[in-house]
């Protein structure tokens, strides 16, 4: 049986990374991008979009329950958004290494070099957005990007 792990050594994974509303409002993108390329990430896609509240509403379907959910929407569509696919070996990990704890007041204290920590103000408003896992990158990736399928996704097609 071979196994297709896109962390295994030397293979690229692919991520995605959304700058928010506030991060782009509060002209971030060039230092963030800076973080990003001198991290040795490869911007291989990205596009600004503005989300209507449907759009944010599926990307964030997991949270419809929590009480953050209306503001969080409200949040995401006031302005518009800058997504990104980023690469690079073991790309998910290190890109939420790289953004830092969820809550933005706290990355200030605990990951002063976290991108959270430069351009997010709380545990909304945190200017930055990364996959958790290598399946909802692929799932995250796919919502924003039509495109063909992946090279890894192919390959397990043809071992079928
Ligand atoms: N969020 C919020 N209140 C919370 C938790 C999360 O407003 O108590 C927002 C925040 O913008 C966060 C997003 O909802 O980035 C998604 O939450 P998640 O727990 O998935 O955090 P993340 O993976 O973005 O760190």
């Amino acid at each position: 049986l071979r196994c297709y792990s896109s962390t295994g050594r030397g293979e690229k994974e692919r991520t995605l990374g959304i700058i928010k509303p506030d991060g782009l409002s509060g002209n971030y993108t060039n230092r963030i991008k800076q973080v990003i390329l001198e991290s040795g990430f490869e911007i291989s896609k990205e596009m600004v979009i503005q989300l209507d509240e449907q759009d944010a509403a599926n990307f964030y379907a997991e949270h419809s329950s929590k009480i953050f959910f209306t503001d969080l929407i409200r949040y995401m569509t006031s302005g518009p958004v800058l997504v990104m696919i980023l690469e690079k070996e073991d790309a998910v990990a290190h890109w939420r290494n790289l953004i830092g704890p969820t809550d933005a007041g706290k990355a200030k204290i605990t990951h002063p070099h976290s991108i959270r920590a430069m351009c997010g103000i709380d545990l909304e408003k945190n200017c930055i957005h990364g996959s958790d896992s290598h399946q909802s990158a692929e799932r995250e990736i796919a919502f924003f990007f039509k495109e063909a399928p992946s090279d890894e996704a192919v390959r397990k097609h043809d071992e079928l």
